[in-house]
């Protein structure tokens, strides 16, 4: 079976959600694709402190407004993942693993997925004990001892939320101070069931094949290295676009990122891409929900 839609939205998150409501209100002709739950990496985050209007929300609570949003407008939502983008003329042709959409216009919203460390034992240990989201699986740790490997704001702010349920959090840092606001320094200090242990890279995670239960760390000031025995560890060293469904569009830099200009159009006439998937600067909600608005406007106004 085929599809013609005006304009196909790729990836549910904030960045393809906002996008939508823009195009509904201009009584656009178009679809969202996603391929897992609507909300994106919104569903991860505990709490959301910097979104304009709430002084405080949490992800999901923030996905739930928007779902509520874009279901309320009778906003057209397929449960598809996509493969594939090809030129057909004038249009794309859009492969999924359903079926084959035909459309003038695509926004790329697809967003970004967590780094792994790509070291011995991750893969035979991810959710069975390495998780990447401690929102959805902390609670398999009450009154147990975890690691959060990482260095950043979010690495920081999930030990917080994660030593309010297990009994201890060591922060694996792989630099000698970490890369997080003071404030939260400041709260990672005042948590007594928090040590961080800097300037340390973790080589494998170690277990028993069916469960994790240690990991092998060097302490780089001292080059000694030593397991450190937990329950579960929790990952958070940055995201990556997983975009190799574009590479024939020629239209990422060498990391992956989709490259746009300030219409968030790429180098091909009517392929735009917003949100974390975008090589920028600021990766945030809010930039997320501004680079949606920005591609809807663009293809609102060229067709007028
Ligand atoms: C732990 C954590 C904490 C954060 N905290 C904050 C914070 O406090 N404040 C803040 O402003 N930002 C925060 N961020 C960043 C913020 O969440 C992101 O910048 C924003 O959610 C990105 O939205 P997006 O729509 O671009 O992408 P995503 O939310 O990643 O959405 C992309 C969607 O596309 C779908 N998709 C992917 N591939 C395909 C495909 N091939 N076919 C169909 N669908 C596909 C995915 O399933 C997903 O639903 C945080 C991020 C994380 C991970």
């Amino acid at each position: 079976m085929e599809l013609i839609f005006d304009t196909v939205v790729i990836g549910g998150g904030v960045a393809g959600m906002s996008a939508s409501i823009y195009l509904k209100r201009a009584n656009k002709d178009f679809c969202i694709l996603e391929k897992s739950a609507l909300g994106g990496q919104l569903n991860n985050i505990d709490s959301i402190h910097n979104y304009p209007g709430f002084k405080e929300i949490s992800g999901p609570d923030l996905a739930m407004n928007l779902y509520e949003q874009v279901n309320s407008m009778d906003i057209k939502v397929l449960p598809y993942e996509v493969l594939n983008i090809t030129a057909s003329g004038d249009n794309y042709v859009i492969t999924t693993n359903k079926e084959q959409i035909f459309c003038n216009n695509i926004i790329i919203a697809i967003g970004r997925v967590p780094k792994r460390l790509s070291i011995k034992g991750e893969d035979t240990y991810v959710n069975k004990g390495i998780s990447f989201c401690a929102l959805c699986d902390g609670t398999f740790y009450k009154n147990k001892n975890v690691v959060v490997i990482g260095n950043n704001n979010q690495a920081a702010n999930e030990a917080l939320y994660l030593s309010n349920i297990c009994l201890s959090v060591k922060l694996i840092s792989r630099t000698k101070d970490l890369l997080t606001e003071e404030s939260i320094k400041d709260q990672l200090a005042d948590r007594d069931n928090i040590e961080v242990i800097y300037n340390s890279d973790v080589l494998e995670f170690l277990g028993d094949e069916n469960r994790l239960n240690g990991l092998l760390v060097l302490d780089k000031d001292t080059k000694d290295s030593k397991n450190i025995i937990v329950d579960g560890a929790f990952v958070y060293i940055g995201q990556v676009p997983l975009t190799f469904a574009f590479k024939d569009l020629q239209i990422l830099d060498d990391t992956g990122y989709v490259i746009v200009d300030s219409s968030m159009q790429t180098k091909l006439k009517n392929i735009y891409a917003v949100g974390d998937v975008v090589k920028k600067d600021i990766y945030q909600i809010i930039t997320a929900a501004s680079d949606g608005v920005t591609a809807a406007y663009n293809i609102i106004e060229k067709d007028k």
